[in-house]
């Protein structure tokens, strides 16, 4: 497939604003693809470029791709920047900076999809000192070949953003419709793989092919997430329930087989090389083969430490010697999803549970089950005794369902108001905090658009404002006088007094006395609070305003 083909097709997606349309659009290109496009168009229609579970970066910040489209329009990279501010959007302004050169030029190599995928491979290769200069190059040459359609996707690709309104969800049905197959099938195949791309060879392939999947060891699932709940409504529906602490540390998935261990963080980024410690545990703990989900809490002196120290490890490259003397980090094991080349996740949690028991050791987080609700609340106070942040109930009878927040388990903790939200953009500081970020607007989600909800600008120590400038500092996607936007990448989870009705804010609340309560890096945008769930937030503060007063 040529990419001017897959920009045609990007086009008009762009163009259509319904779902079921859209799917058409999508199903409609799929059969004809080989088995080596497949992959590469399904990832790029949702854009991304990588296997989800894969690590791999392409390392590039909009920074570099300005100067690459600045180059080869034969501008600077502050009038690419201008441009991007004046249409409001990176792929259009890339396309007319395009229009403008191709009048000039003749001549254009033709880009082919799969080619586009190789030499974007080969840039997320680039490493070391000259990497940058590199890659500049690498997108230079790409965008030098691209007419100015294939620029506009070309550029949006390169950040990873398409921002044509297709998710996985229709990319889903789409490649069930193309291909004649269940989407609960395809979407089951998804789970265990975490890569549409090649679960639509699969597809390609037959319902079997689907049906046979297992996960593979060091491809990282997602993980499974909680919802709120109560006890007693878990225990009326579903009469036994299991019940674990809920440790304030940082997920983890760890993959072993044979002598070769990785350790994953929530967001699937391999973190083995800052925890060499808690990979030794894990070992110790195990001679089989297995695929093990758990949290990692950090102690000191019996008790469990704030879980900023947690991920302060996780991000750590340098002096990880160091590192580990000072806090004892441990490993909490809750679920196994694979073990000596089966695949778990279908099996029931206790089942699940038996398995793990049977094979791992030590470090297995202890689990109660019964159905009498003044157990649970026992195990509940026990925890919050022992410094942990609550429980988890899980059903017994529940699959593992990846990157799903479903009713299977439940997070029982004390009401605290807080709300994780996405930095979308900063002031800078004033005085001795010139050099840094001082104001932050924070936003919320709603229906995959980010809502500015707030600024935050107390709650900030020096160290915390200067942690928080180094990981900014890449994603500024433009600066107006004082103001910075941010191109989203970082949560904070944000305190607040009081959700108020406010006509300042366009998600239509505002918060009273916020202030920065932690960074929580080990979330992603898609993570963050929905302007649904502040509703209800709302609603029940209402509620209970009203119960007092009365
Ligand atoms: P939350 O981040 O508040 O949505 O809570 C869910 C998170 O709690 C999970 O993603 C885990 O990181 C963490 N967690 C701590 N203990 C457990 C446990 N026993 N079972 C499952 N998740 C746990």
């Amino acid at each position: 497939m040529l990419f001017m083909d897959f920009s045609r097709c990007c086009e008009r997606l762009e163009g259509t604003s319904g779902r079921l349309d859209m799917i058409d659009i999508i199903a409609a290109e799929l059969p004809g693809l080989t088995g080596e496009e497949l992959p590469v168009f399904v990832r790029f229609i949702m854009g991304r470029i990588f296997a989800d579970w894969s690590s791999r970066k392409l390392g590039i910040g909009p920074n570099l791709l300005y100067e690459a489209a600045g180059a080869v329009a034969g501008i600077s990279k502050e009038k690419v920047i201008e441009k991007i501010n004046s249409t409001g959007d990176v792929g259009q302004a890339v396309e007319e900076l395009l229009s403008v050169k191709s009048q000039m030029t003749f001549f254009h190599e033709e880009l082919d999809l799969v080619h586009v995928y190789t030499s974007l491979i080969e840039i997320a290769e680039m490493e070391g000192k000259k990497s940058q200069r590199e890659k500049l190059l690498a997108v230079r040459r790409l965008l030098g070949n691209a007419h100015p359609l294939e620029g506009r996707y070309l550029a949006r690709i390169l950040l990873e953003e398409l921002r044509i309104g297709v998710g996985e969800g229709s990319v889903r049905e789409a490649v069930a419709k193309a291909f004649g197959v269940d989407s609960a099938l395809v979407e089951h195949a998804q789970q265990a793989l975490n890569d549409m791309g090649e679960v639509a060879r699969l597809a390609k392939v037959g319902p079997d092919a689907l049906r046979d999947v297992q996960i593979t060891p060091f491809h990282p699932v997602r993980m499974m997430l909680a919802q709120q709940g109560s006890i007693a409504d878990m225990i009326a529906e579903h009469g036994e329930i299991a019940a674990e602490f809920k440790y304030d540390g940082s997920r983890f998935q760890f993959h072993k087989k044979g002598n070769w261990a990785r350790l994953y963080s929530r967001r699937l980024e391999d973190v083995t090389g800052a925890l060499p410690d808690v990979i030794r545990q894990l070992l110790d703990a195990t001679d089989h083969d297995v695929i093990l989900d758990g949290e990692v809490i950090a102690i000191k002196d019996g008790k469990p430490m704030p879980f900023q120290s947690v991920l302060r490890r996780f991000r750590r490259r340098h002096d990880v010697a160091e590192a580990q003397e000072a806090i004892a980090m441990v490993p909490n094991v809750f679920d196994i999803l694979w073990l000596d080349g089966e695949t778990l996740i279908d099996l029931p949690l206790s089942e699940r549970r038996r398995r793990l028991e049977a094979v791992v050791t030590q470090y297995v987080a202890p689990q109660v089950t019964s159905g009498d609700p003044a157990i649970i609340t026992q195990t509940y106070e026990d925890a919050l005794a022992a410094g942990h942040e609550g429980i988890m109930i899980k059903v017994p009878a529940s699959p593992y369902s990846p990157g799903q927040r479903g009713k299977n388990w439940i997070k029982i903790k004390p009401e605290v108001d807080t709300l994780d939200l996405a930095v979308i953009g900063a002031e800078w500081g004033e005085g001795k905090r010139a050099h840094v970020f001082g104001s932050f607007l924070v936003a919320c989600q709603d229906a995959g658009r980010l809502v500015p909800l707030s600024r935050v600008a107390t709650g900030f120590s020096d160290e915390q404002l200067a942690e928080v400038y180094e990981l900014l500092k890449e994603t500024v996607l433009k600066t107006s006088g004082k103001e910075v936007t941010f191109e989203p990448s970082l949560v904070f989870e944000v305190g607040y007094a009081e959700l108020q009705a406010s006509s300042n804010y366009e998600g239509g609340f505002a918060l009273r006395f916020p202030r920065f309560i932690r960074l929580r890096d080990d979330k992603d945008i898609s993570d963050i609070e929905t302007i649904g769930s502040i509703r209800e937030r709302y609603k029940r503060q209402a509620n209970s305003a009203q119960a007092y007063q009365h």
